[in-house]
């Protein structure tokens, strides 16, 4: 009965693991097997190039300003030129660099309450790094999967749910720790 919320384990899987987490703590153990569906190769490539490019800029969508080499969410404006920034980049290609998924029995019965969690804890982190948001969160009936356009916010969101909630939390790297894939489960 419970197939479908619990880990597949897989000795064939290459263990690329960096965390497990158990009840809060930091463990070491297997990876679990997951098809990385948003994983490609030179994906990075696309999104960290939008670095290079003239200053001012302002993204049309969000409204962060790049300046002295980085996006922020104020700075000069005056002569900017329009420019996506990657954030807003990966939304529109639908291409997340991390992603969460949340389940189990006391997942769903708490999904609001680690949901508002969830939702805090991303609006902390973008304040001070603009390209470290939520892309989607996608309720299934079992699960719940969070994309966010930066792996800093996913691993902020994820331990930030463990803290709180304790359960299980697996963390993984791919692509040259370029995303990351989460899941956990109580
Ligand atoms: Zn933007």
């Amino acid at each position: 009965m419970q197939s479908t919320l619990t880990f597949q384990v897989s000795s064939h899987e290459n263990p690329a693991f960096i965390n497990h987490y158990h009840g809060g703590e930091i463990m070491s153990g297997t990876s679990f097997a997951r098809k990385d569906r948003f994983i490609k190769e030179k994906r990075h490539d696309v999104y960290r190039e939008m670095q290079k490019h003239a200053e001012p800029a302002k993204c049309p969508s969000c409204g962060a300003v790049f300046v002295n080499g980085r996006w922020q969410w104020q700075g000069i404006e005056k002569d900017a030129v329009h420019i996506l920034c990657p954030a807003c980049k990966r939304t529109a290609d639908n291409y997340p660099a991390g992603e969460i998924e949340f389940g189990g029995i006391f997942f769903l019965e708490h999904r609001n309450e680690i949901i508002n969690l969830v939702m805090n804890t991303e609006r902390q982190e973008k304040k001070l790094h603009p390209l470290e948001r939520i892309m989607h969160i996608t309720h299934n009936e079992a699960t719940t999967a969070v994309t966010t356009t930066g792996i800093h916010v996913a691993r902020r969101i994820s331990e930030a749910v463990a803290k709180a909630f304790k359960g299980h939390l697996s963390l993984r790297y791919g692509d040259g720790e370029q995303s990351l894939t989460a899941r956990w489960m109580r």
